[in-house]
Parts: C-alpha cells; sequence; structure tokens
C-alpha cells in the first residue's frame, strides 16, 4: 500500500462541502455505499460519499463519463448489492475510486460538471440498506485488552485463555439479522441464570451491551482448499465499516459453555452504511508489533509487511443517548474513545487465519474485528468493561460471584 495523490490533504473538491472543517466526506475518502431516496421505492444502487452528497453510481455509469475499466466497476456498482464490485479486485477499485476523485477535482468542461450535477444525490434524502449480499460472517475476538478485561469477570485468577496469543480466535455469526445504521433492536428474550439461583428463567434481557468493532468487508476470495497468504491478505479486503455486536450479557453468559455464543448475539449486529475503502486507509497504517515478552505469531502468521504497516490507527467513539438524555434536553454522552491499532491481531493475520484450513472466503462476507478496546479504562468498548461493578453474571457452571472489572 503506497501514498498517492489521492492521499494529499491539500487536494480539494468543486464541491464545497466537501472541503468543510470537520467534513467526514473529504475528497480523500470516497466511501462506498449502496442507497436511494428515500420513500422512493427506487432501486438501491452503489454510491460514493462525497461531502454532503452521494454520487449514483447507476447515473454515473449511464452517463458515459468514464471508460475502461472504471467504467466496468461504476457499472458494477450500479446493482443493489456490491459484491460483483468486490469480486473485480483492487485494480479495478483504484480505478474506480481515481476516476471519481478526478471527476470531483476538476471537471473538464460546463458540460461535464452538469452531467456530473445530475448524478449527485443529497445525503438527507438518501436511505440505506446493507451494502453487499452477506454470505458469511465472522466475529473475531482481537482486543487483548478486551479479553483481560471480561476475562477478569470471569476467570481472575487467569483471565487471558491459553489460546488467545497464538490464534486469532473467532465464531461464526449470524447473517440474517445484520442491518445498517438505524436499525431497531426489539430486547432479546431468553434464558438466564441470576446469581444464587438453582434454576434459569425466562425473560426479558436485563444487561443489554453493545460492543464496538470494525467491519471487514472480504472482496476477492479463495478457492476452498487453499490459503490466503498474509503477505497477500490486504489485496483481499474490499474496506472497512463501522459494526456494533448488540450482546445480551445475562443471556449470553448462561448459554455460551461450551460452545460459544448463540442467542446472546444473533438477534442483531448493525453495521454503518459507509464502508472505507483500504486504499483510503492507507495513511492510517503504522507499524504492528508484538512485545519481546510476549509469543511471537507463528510462520503463516508472520511477515515484514504485517511488521511495517499491519496496524490501523482508526480512532473510534461511543456516545450514548437514551430517552432520559432527550427527555432532560441532554445530548447524547460519549462513553469511551479508542484506536484499531491496539488490537493484538491485524486484519490480513485475521484473513489469513480465516482460510489457513481450507475455508473459502467470497466477495462480500464480512469479519468483525471484535470489541475495539484499549489499554485504559476510557478506552473500554462494552458496557460490561465500562462498569465498576457487574454483579448478575454466571458462566456455565462456575459458583456465582461478585466481581469487580479491574480497570
Ligand atoms: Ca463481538
Amino acid at each position: 500500500m503506497e501514498l498517492n495523490h489521492t492521499h494529499d490533504a491539500g487536494r480539494q473538491s468543486w464541491l464545497a462541502t466537501a472541503n468543510a472543517p470537520g467534513c467526514d466526506f473529504p475528497i480523500q475518502n470516497l466511501p462506498f455505499a449502496v442507497f436511494r431516496r428515500v420513500g422512493s421505492g427506487e432501486a438501491y444502487r452503489g454510491g460514493v460519499a462525497i461531502g454532503d452528497q452521494v454520487i449514483d453510481l447507476n447515473a454515473l455509469s449511464r452517463a458515459g463519463m468514464l471508460g475502461g475499466l472504471g467504467a466496468q466497476a461504476a457499472s458494477a456498482c450500479a446493482q443493489p448489492v456490491l459484491n460483483d464490485f468486490f469480486a473485480m479486485g483492487p485494480a479495478a477499485w483504484r480505478e474506480l475510486r481515481h476516476a471519481l476523485f478526478a471527476l470531483l477535482e476538476s471537471t473538464r468542461s460546463a458540460t461535464d460538471a452538469d452531467e456530473l450535477r445530475k448524478c449527485l444525490v443529497a445525503q438527507a434524502s438518501a436511505e440505506y440498506t446493507i451494502p453487499a449480499r452477506i454470505g458469511d460472517y465472522t466475529d473475531f475476538y482481537t482486543s487483548i485488552h478486551h479479553a483481560l478485561n471480561v476475562g477478569r469477570l470471569v476467570r481472575p485468577e487467569d483471565p487471558l485463555t491459553a489460546n488467545f496469543q497464538w490464534v486469532p480466535t473467532a465464531y461464526h455469526g449470524r447473517v440474517s439479522s445484520i442491518g445498517v445504521s438505524g436499525q431497531r433492536v426489539r430486547r432479546p428474550m431468553g434464558q438466564s441464570m441470576a446469581p444464587g439461583a438453582t434454576k434459569p428463567v425466562y425473560g426479558a434481557c436485563a444487561r443489554l451491551d453493545y460492543e464496538i468493532e470494525l467491519g471487514v468487508f472480504v472482496g476477492q476470495g479463495n478457492v476452498q482448499g487453499e490459503q490466503i497468504a498474509v503477505d497477500t491478505a490486504d489485496g483481499h479486503v474490499f474496506g472497512i465499516c463501522m459494526l456494533n455486536d448488540w450482546s445480551a450479557r445475562d443471556i449470553q453468559f448462561w448459554e455460551m459453555a461450551p460452545l460459544g455464543p448463540f442467542l446472546g448475539k444473533n438477534f442483531a449486529t448493525t453495521i454503518s452504511p459507509w464502508i472505507v475503502t483500504m486504499e483510503a486507509l492507507t495513511p492510517y497504517r503504522q507499524a504492528w508489533s508484538r512485545g519481546a515478552d510476549e509469543p511471537q505469531p507463528l510462520a503463516y502468521l508472520e511477515s515484514k509487511q504485517v511488521r511495517a504497516e499491519g496496524a490501523l490507527d482508526i480512532q473510534l467513539e461511543v456516545w450514548l443517548e437514551t430517552a432520559q438524555h432527550r427527555a432532560r434536553g441532554d445530548g447524547a454522552e460519549r462513553l469511551s474513545h479508542t484506536s484499531f491499532k491496539y488490537q493484538y491481531w491485524t486484519v490480513a493475520q485475521m484473513v489469513a487465519h480465516h482460510t489457513v484450513g481450507g475455508c473459502n472466503l467470497q466477495p462480500g462476507d464480512l469479519l468483525g474485528s471484535g470489541t475495539i478496546s484499549g489499554p485504559s479504562k476510557s478506552e473500554a468498548g462494552t458496557i460490561i468493561e465500562l462498569a465498576r461493578i457487574f454483579h448478575h453474571c454466571r458462566v456455565g457452571s462456575l459458583v456465582p460471584r461478585r466481581v469487580v472489572i479491574g480497570i
């Protein structure tokens, strides 16, 4: 991944809102989504964010303003899901990004400008849906700080499981309940075991939690039985979205032994509609390292490229707005802030490990990073970690105990 002119912070668009300070969608970003006009009944199609607008890639494709591979890529984005575009691979993704950058930076003629303006839809009048047909969803568990914080709840004497520093662990999640931002989530019903109780009860989840994560959309996959090498794994990733892994803690802690999460996780997962491409994230790459006193990755998870630029410094914040906040007229409250750079395993290592046994990834598959917690208390990515005292959990057959989170 090399920096190029599309990362130059000095470049601006002729669309003024893209250049406003603090704008989420400057010309250097250009994330992808699937959208339509609210209430229009139109077909969903691919779009790219710029300023306060969405470039309608179906309209742009029909306008004939692109040529070659860029035109083919835009045509693939005219569909209601982006799987075909993902499957085209990094050369096509790059070609379309660079073509859009050129069109948005300056137009060759007044006619071009008029044509391009006809392809813009105001974000204020857009609605979004899942950007790809997600075949499979895997949720990893790659923050050592999160693993320690939660581990101290359930195994205070030995909080980190023996495999954590060797294996990027994960479980296979549920696709049908994935929605985009704004998804309405009904409080799940289920079984839970109260401290001191002798049998479980059925009722509404009393400990609904969030998990701040990133979602990784797979671009080109692999043939079953063949591995994706860690050195080439980043090239199989189209981009990254936000992901909230809604978690019913009371249901989860009672049910998860011995096979892992089930109903405590499968009722809803929310992702952002926008996917930021790996090329756009290049300036945020950092060196990745493992402490000298820690286990070093096995050879199939080790590479010079991962060491040089495997970490991504993506800043993340959790804000909460409750009915009480609204009733009081208060704004949303920031609960924590952290960075993806703290993750124990990189995106490339997750992809390489996922396929090392021969599992085939497919375009549009979604990988969750696992909760992203940093080293300090203010960087915790769940309520269960932020809570000082958590006294309602019982894990499997463990004796109920009152526990204090050690953060
Ligand atoms: Ca999770």
